[in-house]
């Protein structure tokens, strides 16, 4: 094409859809390509915590919810042997924040129909296959495999959004990231049962390692149980482990739907990944979404971090009075990268704190124990669960509340549990240390940055 873009996007998922919805009706000249724009079926991105509905409303497309049979979520409740806490999002009446449970696949075709009923949005159904670069090392636009036709084109374009997911193609041109394979979710879906929490999202602990469940219809519930390893579970043995490991879990309510799912055996196994997030600048290009940072599923912040990005660039990029400069495009590039980092410290570090906490017999149990003791042990934290709270300084005085709490707890009336404790200290520092050195920055430490939210 001889037509240059103002902004090409690789990748119409949950980050770059949202862009291209967000900045279209701008009339921002956008080319947005994807290896397909069916409705796909995944088992990712279900549960939208306040902070992502928040932020969505914010940009101006929290009517994309509507009309998708999204199910309200108020809270979250923790499940542990026989006992169970239940905390909503909202602690009085003087705020209404809600999540949201809902088919990814659905939401997704509204998002993108939102940007392509815009003129100045033009759809390419393709593999894009290399980033172009100028001689000058800049990115100017993109090489893609038309779907029908196999055909080489290219599309150039003033930036180049890349949000190809998380088995993307061209973060490694763009970024230092070093991504691992932490477990794998196994995902189901069970029909007509009842929660024990109704409109809950629900986290069962007294298995070796958590799984969760929430509504995202009417009428079906998606159970999510983790995988430790970083190799994908063969099919017997999956079958194995929800019968040995899972079913004697499951609550009365939910016993038959699940033997049911199991039955039908309609399982999707997706990696779950962590990978911190080390842009390398490039001029002409920026990364978005997955391709640029992931973290654990388990506290459902995945779009949350989504949302802020798109809403964080997509801001920097409506402040300019067009895309001609392209030295003004750069600086925006770059306070983005500053920006985002400090907005998606907690998400990040709580989703990998929490799954390790969840999924080490101790620290679950004191988790537990000091969620339980109500009032700010429980609030403040399910704001950080939220995306509510993003102040780093939160986040770290309550973890380190929790194993202290599970310090003194071992320690009452028992002195022998000394090596217990000591055990417990040293595994909550590994748990804290790598992402601590990851996404907290010396001026978030030093209390230099604002949070609000
Ligand atoms: C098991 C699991 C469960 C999760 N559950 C939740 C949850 O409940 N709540 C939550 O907030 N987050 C959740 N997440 C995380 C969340 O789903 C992701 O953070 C989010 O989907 C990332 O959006 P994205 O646009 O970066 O990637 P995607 O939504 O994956 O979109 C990438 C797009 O790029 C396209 N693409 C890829 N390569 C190319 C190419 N070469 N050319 C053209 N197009 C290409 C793909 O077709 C796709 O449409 C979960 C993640 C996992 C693994």
């Amino acid at each position: 094409m001889n037509e240059e873009f103002d902004i090409c996007i690789i990748g119409a998922g949950m980050a770059g859809a949202t862009i291209a919805a967000y900045l279209a009706p701008k009339d921002i000249k956008i080319a947005l390509i994807d290896r397909s724009f069916s409705e796909k079926s995944r088992i990712v991105g279900e549960l939208l915590q306040p902070g992502a509905v928040e932020t969505l409303s914010q940009m101006g497309l929290g009517h994309l919810l509507d009309g998708i049979d999204g199910q309200n979520v108020f809270g979250y409740a923790l499940l542990h042997e026989k006992e169970s806490i239940a905390i909503p999002y909202n602690r009085d009446t003087s705020t209404n924040y809600l999540g949201m449970g809902l088919h990814n696949g659905r939401f997704l075709q509204k998002i993108r129909e939102s940007a392509l009923e815009n003129a100045s949005v033009i759809q390419f159904e393709g593999t894009a296959t290399e980033l172009i670069e100028n001689q000058k090392g800049v990115i100017t636009g993109v090489k893609y495999k038309e779907k029908t036709t196999r055909i080489s084109r290219e599309i150039n374009a003033k930036l180049t959004i890349t949000s190809d997911g998380f088995f993307s193609h061209f973060r490694k041109a763009l970024s230092n990231n070093k991504k691992s394979v932490t477990s794998f979710f196994v995902g189901l879906v069970l029909t007509d049962c009842a929660l024990p929490f109704s409109n809950f999202g629900h986290v069962f602990l007294s298995g070796s390692t958590p799984f969760l469940c929430y509504p995202i219809s009417s009428n079906e519930v998606r159970l999510l149980i983790d995988f430790p390893g970083d190799t994908a579970p063969k099919r017997p043995f999956i079958i194995k482990y929800l019968k040995n490991n899972v079913e004697p879990y499951i609550p009365d309510g939910m016993k038959d739907n699940f033997i049911q799912a199991v039955s039908e055996g309609n399982f999707k196994v997706m990696p779950n990944h962590y990978m911190a997030a080390k842009p390398l600048f490039k001029p002409g290009a920026v990364l978005l979404g997955d391709a640029l940072n992931m973290r654990h599923p388990l506290t459902g912040g995945g779009i949350t971090a989504v949302f802020s990005d798109v809403k964080i660039l997509g801001t920097h990029l409506l402040n300019m009075p067009n895309f001609n400069d392209s030295k003004l495009i750069e600086q925006k590039v770059q306070m983005y990268y500053r920006d985002r980092k400090n907005a998606n410290t907690n998400v990040n570090i709580l989703a990998n704190a929490l799954y390790e906490v969840m999924s080490n017999d101790s620290l679950k149990d004191s988790v537990f124990h000091y969620i339980n003791q109500g009032g700010k042990c429980a609030f403040e934290p399910i704001s950080i669960l939220a995306g509510l709270n993003r102040n780093p300084n939160t986040l770290i005085k309550h973890f380190i509340a929790v194993v202290l709490c599970g310090v003194k707890k071992l320690l009452k009336g028992k002195i022998t549990n000394f090596p217990k404790a000591l055990r417990m200290l040293w595994d909550a520092f590994k748990i804290i240390k790598p992402l601590a050195k990851n996404e907290l920055s010396l001026a978030t430490v030093l209390g230099l940055n604002k949070h609000k939210h």
